[in-house]
């Protein structure tokens, strides 16, 4: 089975339109996220237009927030804490990478808790590992929500994620935990890799390494999700499973791109759509 992302991004996209539509008529209150891109890296670019175009179909209303890479770090955190205090902000994006010279970990604990769009504020981060209410990060909870789609059996299995970022795989993993999901996590440390993928019932893969998994890294029968996203010296996409060789072991597979990609943009519109929830009702 190939793991289509799009109707899974589509019926998340779907909800979401609905909530806003319902939040609108009970309180008046459009969800509004605040875009904060500093500098000109082209994917950035790219993926603001995208997470920007989402929010327009769903009628969660963007402001902009773009400066030149020479933002200063005062100037920065000033343009934080003032989003922050604006009540007319629920959520806000800070695109990363943030260029060369400004601490990313300082920018997000900068940022309210529960505007923090992208779950990666340290207290949601925290809320996430204490079982508590919590933004979670757009990637990993995109993951759970493909899984959950295609009804992958969770609960008892044995779940291998590889990577272990705070923005994908530390999340994931305990997105998985949560789930009774008996989980292993893997690094560049990690002795054995292909031992332990090869126990995965639920193999996760997140190391940005081209094709890093072969089908002989694979139980049969396993579900495989795809995080990675690498571009080839040929300009193509290419994931970290190696579709082909994967797909004939595995019994079901996310495609490269088509897959988890979709799902990032659609959970920070749910992420959104929740935090103004949240903020209306004078919750967390
Ligand atoms: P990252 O911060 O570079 O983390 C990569 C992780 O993979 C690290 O924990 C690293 O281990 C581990 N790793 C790297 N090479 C490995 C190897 N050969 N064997 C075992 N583990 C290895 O990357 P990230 O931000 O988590 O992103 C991972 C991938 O997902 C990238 O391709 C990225 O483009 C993609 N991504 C996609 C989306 C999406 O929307 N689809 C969103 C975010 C990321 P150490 O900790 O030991 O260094």
């Amino acid at each position: 089975m190939i793991l289509h992302g799009k109707p899974v991004a589509e019926k998340v996209l779907g909800d979401v339109r609905a909530g806003v539509e319902r939040l609108k008529a009970a309180s008046g209150v459009t969800p509004t996220l605040a875009v904060v891109l500093i500098g000109d890296d082209p994917a950035s670019q790219v993926y603001v237009r995208n997470k920007k175009r989402a929010a327009d179909s769903v009628g969660i209303a963007t402001q902009d927030f773009i400066h030149p890479a020479g933002l200063s770090r005062g100037e920065l955190l000033d343009l934080i804490r003032r989003l922050n205090a604006d009540r007319g902000i629920h959520g806000v994006l800070i695109q990363l990478p943030l260029p060369k010279g400004l601490d990313e970990d300082e920018v997000i604990a900068t940022l309210a808790p529960e505007k923090d769009a992208d779950g990666l504020h340290p207290e949601n981060l925290g809320r996430l590992l204490a079982g508590a209410p919590a933004t979670v990060p757009c990637t990993p909870a995109g993951c759970l929500e493909i899984l959950d789609h295609y009804g992958a059996k969770l609960e008892g299995a044995e779940a291998v994620v590889i990577g272990r970022s705070r923005l994908v795989g530390k999340p994931l993993a305990q997105l998985l935990l949560a789930r009774h999901a008996t989980v292993t996590m893997c690094h560049t440390r990690t002795r054995d890799l292909a031992g332990h993928a090869r126990r995965a019932d639920i193999l996760c893969v997140a190391a940005g390494r081209p094709r890093m998994v072969t089908g002989d890294m694979v139980k049969p029968g396993a579900w495989v999700i795809d995080v990675g996203v690498n571009r080839l010296d040929t300009g193509k996409l290419a994931g970290d499973v190696d579709f082909d060789s994967v797909s004939a072991v595995a019994a079901a597979i996310t495609p490269v791109p088509g897959g988890v990609g979709l799902m990032t943009v659609a959970m920070l519109m749910r992420n959104t759509l929740l935090a103004a929830t949240r903020q209306v009702g004078g919750g967390r």
